[in-house]
Order: structure tokens, then C-alpha cells, then sequence
């Protein structure tokens, strides 16, 4: 019997009742290593003694208020926090519940610009086939991945999909990544062009594709190219780093790594790292200059924007990073993890391409690899098997669909707290490969 709306009638998961560092136990005492934090969330791991201290410090002072009547120190704090770690110009924080809702508020705080600037008529929003920006409808309709959007068409925001912005090592050895970037950006401008660049209000786009593709960076130089044609034309460029943000590369904003800078970014998982449901909005001065045009403020809100325990918990998670210099333990811990994935993985007939940056890594499912055919011949729900394998063995990974041609194809996501050992990281990998 179950009263949950969000778990399938046949399936009853084990239940967690406790976590420390990178490993999880159920209430049957079945213990479990979080290999890929949920779902790139647990940054810190479980158990964080410097986070949970904040939250109950703010949770004895004070759980919530209201926005409408009160800021927090913690919000104020967190939001100064974010803008040091950016790059100049991204100046101001709206502090949301999650990573949806940020997309949410991202899109409308492009259409109420435009609406300001006197543009009403830029509405249209281009995304990529593959991606995946939140669940709720309107960042579900600028998603491009087939499988999760099918059910509900039409969706109430038309948007429109281009090419992505990856090119796989093993897939498509015809064409090298040089010409790749420049065929991915060139359909960003066609698809302007077609709509009518005057009728184009934001390109929205993860910086690394994480779910719906399996943690893939964009060819080099390609943001570079879609920077200058997103200027070209008057486009806001919205870089969705919900997943990719925070750290998770090694950089404290994914988009560092690319050279470049979004006019509005978006980013929630590992910002509360778990601890508590929480998401943020990061835009420019000339974005934020323009809502005090006409209407005076952002037309936006909800009741637990900016909440206080939220926030403190945010504010701890990230101040750990900094303090622990984190960033850099990504970036050493990610080179291992990949040389050990590669080492252990690369052989196996069923293992694509295994590409990532940080501690954010895919490993691509296909049928054999050794077959010939290229693209590989994607394989079907392997990963699923492979997550409840895993899952039996102790490992948590994160399977995904949607690798090759946006509805077929696996592969699953790996995604480790940034406190992960190299022996743990052994471990998981031994595990992963026996459960393969
Ligand atoms: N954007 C991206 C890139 C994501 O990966 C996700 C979650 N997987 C979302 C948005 C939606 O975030 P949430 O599930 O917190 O609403």
C-alpha cells in the first residue's frame, strides 16, 4: 500500500534513514555508495557536520518569513556570495526552491526584458534536441528530449530545437570537431534566421548536458560561436547550470571553462547541496536594470523564495567548498576517476563513449561495440538494469535514455560527492564494473 503519488504501485524502494560522507544505509541495514549524489545533488555527501549546524542555528532563530515583508541574513549572504564567485556583471540573485523553478524564472525574466525594453514581440525560445531544463511546463516545453516531453503535446510554450552541441568520440569519426562546432553553432543561426531574428528571445542550454545525454561538454569553441551569434542578433544567451553549476566541473560556473559568460544562468542542485530544496537565478545589470523600467520590480515570486533555512544551508555548503578549496579537489579527483573509468570500462563491448568534466562523467550503453557500425548501435534500458544491478551490489548510479538520436540509446551518470577518496573511488568503479 502506498500514499505516495510519486513512486510506481509496483515498486517499493528500501527506505533511507541515514547517510555520512559518500555512503547511504537503509532501514533494513543494506548499505549503499552514493556514486552519483542522487542526482548530481549530494556535493558534500551526507552527514555534512558544518552544514547541518547552520540549518539548525537558523532553524532555532528563525525557519521562514515571508519575502513580501522580510529579507535574511542568510539570503542576503548567499546571494553576496554567488555574485563574488561570478564573473563581472552578473550582479543580482533571485533564490528560488529548485532547479524548475529557476528555469522558470529565467525564461520569464528574458520575456518581462524584452517587454520592458519595448519588444514584446521576442517570444520565441530555442533550445537542443537532448536537454532537459526542469519539469514543470514551461521548462519542460524548452527541453528537447523526446521521451520526457511525448505525453503532454502540445505544450503550452511552443519552443524550437536545434542540434546539440556534442560530438561523440567513437560516433562520428567522419567529421572533426572543428567543423562539428561550426555545424552546431551554424543551426543556432538558421533556426534565427527562420523565425525571424526579431521574434528570438533567449537560446537556452546546459553548459555541460547532463541527464538527458550523460554529463557531455560542448566542442571547444563552440559557446565561443553562440555567444557571438546570440549578440549578433539582440538573443539572451541562458546557460542552465542546475546540474553542471556549483562545482560539479571544477569551476565554480561551468561556463568558465568555455570562455564566455551567459546574460542569465541558472543553477540549484548542488548550490544546497541536498540539505535543503533550493535553486538560483544569476543575470547581468542589464537585465536587471531593465525590470525597473516599467514595472519596477521583477513581476515574479513565490512563497518560499529566499528561504531562510534554505539559504543557510546553502550558504554553509558553499562556504565548505571555498574553505576546503573544494574546486581544485574536483578538478585532481576528476582526472583519476576518468583515467580509472577509462582503464576499467573502455574495453567492454557494451561501453560507448565515456566523456565528462570534473566529477560529472558518462559512460554511453550500446549493443558491441565491436560490431563496426558507427554510430554504435545503441543499446535499450541496459542502463536501467544496470542502476538495479548496481543498486543490489551497493552502488547508486543514475541511468538515463536519449544518447544517440534523443530516444534511443542509455547511459548512465556518475556524479560523486567532491569529498570522494581515491580509494573510494576504486571501490565504486570495481563495483561498477562487476555489476556491468
Ligand atoms: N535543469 C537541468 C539541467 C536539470 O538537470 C534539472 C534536474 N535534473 C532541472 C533543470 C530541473 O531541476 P529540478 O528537478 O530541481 O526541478
Amino acid at each position: 500500500m502506498t500514499y505516495l503519488f510519486h513512486r510506481s504501485l509496483n515498486n517499493t524502494p528500501p527506505a533511507i534513514v541515514g547517510g555520512l560522507g559518500i555512503n547511504l544505509w537503509d532501514s533494513a541495514g543494506n548499505t549503499y555508495i552514493d556514486a552519483s549524489g542522487g542526482a548530481a545533488v549530494s556535493c558534500l555527501g551526507h552527514g555534512h557536520p558544518a552544514v547541518i549546524a547552520a540549518i539548525k542555528k537558523q532553524v532555532d532563530e528563525i525557519a521562514y518569513a515571508h519575502t513580501g515583508f522580510f529579507t535574511s541574513e542568510p539570503a542576503e549572504k548567499l546571494a553576496a556570495n554567488l555574485v563574488q564567485s561570478a564573473p563581472n556583471g552578473l550582479n543580482h540573485v533571485l533564490l528560488v526552491s529548485g532547479g524548475s523553478e529557476a528555469v522558470e524564472a529565467a525564461i520569464k525574466m528574458a520575456r518581462q526584458y524584452y517587454i520592458e525594453k519595448g519588444y514584446p514581440q521576442r517570444y520565441n525560445i530555442i533550445a537542443r534536441k537532448q536537454s532537459y531544463h526542469g519539469n514543470t511546463l514551461g521548462a519542460l516545453a524548452t527541453g528537447g528530449n523526446i521521451p520526457r516531453r511525448e505525453n503532454f503535446l502540445p505544450l503550452l510554450i511552443q519552443t524550437h530545437h536545434i542540434d546539440p552541441c556534442f560530438y561523440f568520440r567513437y560516433s562520428y569519426d567522419q567529421e572533426d570537431e572543428a567543423c562539428y562546432a561550426e555545424r552546431a553553432a551554424r543551426s543556432l543561426e538558421n533556426k534565427i534566421l527562420e523565425l525571424g531574428p526579431e521574434t528570438v528571445m533567449a537560446f537556452v542550454a546546459e553548459t555541460v548536458v547532463g541527464a538527458t545525454s550523460g554529463a557531455v561538454p560542448a566542442v571547444l569553441d563552440y559557446f565561443k560561436k553562440i555567444r557571438e551569434i546570440c549578440d549578433r542578433y539582440g538573443i539572451l544567451l541562458i546557460l542552465d547550470e542546475v546540474m553542471c553549476g556549483m562545482g560539479r566541473t571544477g569551476y565554480q560556473w561551468a561556463f568558465e571553462a568555455e570562455g564566455i559568460q551567459p546574460d542569465i544562468c541558472t543553477i540549484a542542485k548542488g548550490l544546497g547541496g541536498g540539505y535543503q530544496p533550493i535553486g538560483a537565478v544569476i543575470a547581468t545589470d542589464e537585465i536587471y536594470d531593465a525590470m525597473k523600467l516599467g514595472s519596477g520590480s521583477f513581476q515574479h515570486g513565490h512563497t518560499y523564495m529566499a528561504h531562510p533555512t534554505a539559504a543557510a544551508a546553502a550558504l554553509a555548503v558553499q562556504e565548505t567548498i571555498q574553505r576546503e578549496n573544494l574546486l581544485s579537489a574536483v578538478k585532481e579527483r576528476g582526472d583519476y576517476f576518468a583515467q580509472m573509468l577509462r582503464n576499467s570500462l573502455e574495453d567492454l563491448d557494451c561501453v560507448g563513449d565515456i566523456r565528462g568534466r570534473g566529477l560529472l562523467w558518462g559512460v554511453e550503453l550500446v549493443q558491441n561495440k565491436k560490431d563496426g557500425n558507427r554510430p554504435f548501435s545503441p543499446s535499450v534500458n541496459l542502463a536501467t538494469k544496470l542502476k538495479k544491478t548496481a543498486f543490489k551490489n551497493g552502488l547508486i548510479i543514475y541511468p538515463n535514455s536519449g544518447t544517440i538520436n534523443g530516444r534511443d540509446g542509455d547511459h548512465i551518470l556518475l556524479a560523486p560527492p567532491f569529498i570522494i577518496s581515491h580509494n573510494e573511488i576504486d571501490n565504486v568503479i570495481a563495483i561498477l564494473k562487476n555489476s556491468i
